[in-house]
């Protein structure tokens, strides 16, 4: 049996699995067979965060489906919420914000499950998802061990955890537990394009369905909608440099952009070292870098997993030549 991934990543490219488990409870797990799970292999959530580089993937993917949304303890300034690792997590988040439970409203809109966003610490306007989470439930696949993890043991970092390192395509989180706040949220609109909105609107005193409104608005206008135009979000993590590189670079382009991390550590947004090489608005065998953000590559059509993965390198080839910088994949590729 041949099963088609086209429909499974938001890329939209088309691959083939002959070994593809779907699992809607812990309890599947038990049910698959020993070697299979002694083997290789790949979790997948709501697969937008992921590239599919070969045309027929030999190796076991476990779709991870886990529904439920739990409160499992309240009080009065906080609750616990247990949310199953295939819940929708732009659905949760609006769960939440319609029940005035703040905290992740600045994540709204970030396609995938809520499985997947512990993977990568998602993050986006201001807010990183490990500020509220309390633990991670799951398995390891090949013993069946459980475990939870609490927040400190999951090593989150920038876009990164030791579910994406050490523990990668081996622990499957089937549950994640979010500490939200029920009163006194701390309101995050210190960006640029959310301060405009809020203007706009006359708000002065934003609500938490207030951001979520305002950040699914400018997310609909920057990015384009994966089920029209395949991507995988941001391609490129944003990276890292120290001071003296820094400052090596800022001789030779003195308009670089820049946030500090710290007094010893710079962030550079990729898309404008991307743009720097030439990369701005370019196809090439239907695939491109899209026109409002460069740090997103697109399929422009039939595009062929390979096709996006080369393009992708290209990009990273001239970044280092340009300006001796390593782009890392946010993307997982498989
Ligand atoms: C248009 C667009 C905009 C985006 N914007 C943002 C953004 O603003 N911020 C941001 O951080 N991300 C963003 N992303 C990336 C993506 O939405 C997130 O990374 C999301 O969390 C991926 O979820 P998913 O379920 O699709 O994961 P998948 O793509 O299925 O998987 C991603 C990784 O997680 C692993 N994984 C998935 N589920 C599990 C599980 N249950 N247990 C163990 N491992 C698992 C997979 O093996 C893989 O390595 C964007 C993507 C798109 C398409």
């Amino acid at each position: 049996m041949k099963y088609s991934l086209k429909e499974l990543n938001s890329f939209g490219v088309e691959s083939y699995s002959s070994k593809l488990f779907l699992i809607n409870s812990i309890n599947d797990f038990y049910t698959i067979d020993y070697n299979i799970r002694q083997q290789e292999k790949i979790i997948l959530g709501g697969g937008t965060n992921i590239l599919l580089k070969s045309k027929f993937i030999s190796i076991p993917i476990f779709k991870i489906q886990i529904q439920g949304i739990e409160i499992c303890h309240e009080k009065d300034d906080e609750v616990l919420i247990s949310v199953g690792a295939g819940v929708n997590w732009d659905e949760f988040v609006w769960w939440c914000v319609n029940k005035n439970f703040g905290g992740i409203e600045n994540l709204v809109s970030i396609p995938g499950n809520v499985g997947s966003a512990p993977i990568q610490n998602i993050g986006a306007y201001g807010k990183e998802v490990n500020d509220v989470i309390d633990s991670c439930e799951g398995i390891f696949i090949k013993n069946l061990e459980k475990k939870t993890f609490k927040n400190p043991d999951c090593n989150f970092g920038y876009r990164s955890s030791i579910f994406k390192k050490e523990l990668k395509n081996e622990f499957a989180i089937t549950k994640v537990n979010f500490i939200l706040k029920k009163n006194n949220h701390k309101i995050i609109s210190n960006y640029s394009s959310v301060l405009s909105a809020l203007k706009k609107r006359q708000i002065s005193q934003p609500s938490i369905k207030d951001i979520a409104q305002i950040v699914k608005e400018i997310r609909e206008k920057k990015l384009p909608d994966y089920n029209e135009l395949g991507n995988a979000g941001s391609f490129f993590k944003n990276p890292v440099i120290n001071n003296k590189k820094f400052e090596r670079l800022c001789s030779r382009f003195d308009d670089i952009p820049y946030y500090e991390v710290n007094h010893n550590l710079i962030k550079i947004p990729a898309a404008w070292l991307i743009e720097m090489c030439g990369f701005k608005k370019t196809k090439f065998n239907n695939v491109g870098v899209h026109k409002n953000q460069s740090l997103v590559i697109i399929n422009l059509g039939n595009a062929r997993g390979i096709d996006i993965f080369s393009f992708s390198q290209r990009i990273k080839e001239s970044v280092y030549k340009k300006f001796d910088i390593l782009l890392v994949e946010e993307v997982t590729v498989i």
